[in-house]
């Protein structure tokens, strides 16, 4: 258990959001205001094959016990995987053998919700008092394919396959469905796939496109920090962001709708210019100076208008959506891209592509440019010696420009913010000494120009010290951490 655990909110009930959470006293930014430690941990829907200890895929291995994946011994006796174990060993129910290892296999689809019933079976006190209330959507999960699909695969296998119908009714374990589908979260996992994990307190925070507070999930233990992003006052509602914030509305507002089962209308959704952001706004191909927007980006049937008064340009959110899907899936391949010179030169080449049809800042483009943030200076044929100042400047630009949508769509303290800081760094340092050694800035312009990386690793690894220091971001943390005093080692130097 951890020594202290705060609790600096309240619970609160309203129409809009059902339960929802509000600060009971000023927040600073970064402040932790609880934890949580999850009711059931477990694999997503649509997993391939992994092992039901520690999550990494697996091939051809199954516990010796029970014949479920599991990568070896250790994991055979793993606390997550103990209870399955025994009752699956008991009921004879092996996992059937697949013939591709790492295709999904719905066949797990079970695991999570079976953990979750024997949690509750465990711990009945907390899972009235956290979970009995918790929001499931059964009336529109049940128009839905997957709802016929759990039936066959979770609540039929549950029930007659295992033989748990004196403990757990049918209607339970679709009940128990809907509570994962709706509530839970993905937790990224050290190795392999992310799992997902249900936290009753998280669950309850309340949704913004526009957030003020930030979670980060311990891998050890899978406890979930939660923190204030910015000062928050004292009876504010406390927001999560559910969706990708770096998602244009279409994309949040389609993915919400579809797995959390509400139409979002925060005050972002409902500015077509997304908070100035553009993150959502096109160019327009008939004319030379106006812009693509929602007229009602709350309304599917609003048509999208060009800015210029004159222009007659229309088009609607359907052939919207279906343009953002075409590029999304370009984007997607440069994802499975290994990090080499290619990962680079191919996302150079497909910003050039669209850089006419999308606002510089949409957030397809901008996606690309924070990818190209993180290659320049790591990737073979681009390490930061090499970069000539223009490309340094381009780094050091895509940085700033990430950073100045973070300002307006995740303000405040949060891990991408650092992750972006900690990029910025570089090339500032790089371009300030490369400007000194050409003889263009005397000594103390050096000096002057130097504080602005410091500032960038000092923020970074305040930030990042906060992420589990085993986890990309908190390792990341650290060498920021260390950067900063090399840094101001040498500036005492000069
Ligand atoms: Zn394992
Ligand atoms: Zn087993
Ligand atoms: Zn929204
Ligand atoms: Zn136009």
């Amino acid at each position: 258990m951890a020594t202290e655990t705060p609790s600096h909110y309240d619970v609160l009930q309203n129409d809009k959001y059902g339960r929802y959470l509000v600060a009971n006293k000023d927040l600073e930014s970064g402040e932790l205001i609880f934890t949580d430690t999850p009711f059931a941990v477990g694999p997503k829907p649509d997993t391939p094959p992994l092992c039901l200890g520690c999550y990494i895929p697996v091939e051809n291995t199954v516990c010796s016990r029970c014949g479920w994946p599991v990568c070896g011994a250790e994991c055979e006796a793993a606390p997550a995987h103990r209870a399955e174990c025994a009752l699956f060993a008991a009921a004879k129910v092996r996992f059937q053998p697949v013939e591709d290892w790492t295709a999904a296999a719905p066949q797990l689809d079970c695991i999570t919700p079976l953990r979750l019933l024997l949690a509750k079976e465990n711990d009945p006190d907390r899972w009235e008092r956290e979970l009995a209330a918790m929001e499931t959507h059964t009336a529109a999960r049940q128009q839905r394919p997957t709802w016929a699909a759990d039936q066959v695969n979770i609540a039929d296998f549950l029930v007659d396959h295992c033989k748990l119908g004196s403990r757990f009714e049918k209607d339970l374990v679709q009940r128990v469905c809907g509570i994962l589908e709706v509530n839970s979260v993905e937790v990224p996992s050290r190795v392999g796939f992310s799992v997902r994990a249900i936290y009753p307190r998280l669950a309850i925070s309340a949704h913004s496109c526009v957030p003020n507070i930030v979670h980060t999930i311990l891998q050890n233990d899978y406890q979930v920090l939660v923190r204030s992003a910015v000062p928050i006052k004292s009876g504010e509602t406390l927001h999560l962001c559910y969706t990708h914030a770096l998602s244009p509305t279409i994309v949040r507002r389609d993915y919400l709708l579809e797995s959390k089962f509400f139409s979002c209308e925060c005050a972002r959704c409902a500015d077509p210019s997304e908070l100035g952001t553009h993150l959502s706004t096109l160019k327009c191909q008939k004319c030379d100076n106006g812009v693509i927007m929602a007229s009602n980006p709350l309304d599917d049937e609003a048509p999208w208008t060009c800015s210029d008064k004159k222009c007659q340009f229309k088009t609607s959110s359907a052939a919207m959506r279906k343009l953002l899907g075409v590029v999304q899936a370009e984007l997607d391949q440069l994802d499975a891209l290994e990090p080499g010179p290619q990962a680079i030169e191919q996302r150079e080449a497909t910003l050039n592509k669209y850089k006419s049809v999308f606002h510089p800042r949409h957030a397809l483009l901008l996606s690309l440019k924070h990818s190209l943030a993180q290659l320049y200076g790591r990737v073979e044929g681009y390490a930061l010696d090499d970069l000539p100042d223009l490309v340094l400047e381009r780094k050091a630009d895509f940085c700033r420009l990430v950073l100045s949508t973070f300002d307006v769509i995740t303000p405040g303290e949060t891990r991408m913010r650092g992750m972006m800081l900690y990029e910025l760094h570089a090339p500032l340092m790089f371009l300030a000494r490369s400007e000194f050694s050409a003889g263009l800035i005397t000594q103390d312009q050096l000096k002057d120009k130097l504080q602005e990386p410091v500032r960038c690793l000092r923020e970074a690894a305040r930030i990042l010290a906060r992420e589990d220091p085993a986890s990309p971001e908190g390792i990341t943390g650290q060498i920021a951490q260390q950067s900063m005093e090399q840094l101001l080692a040498s500036l005492d130097s000069l």
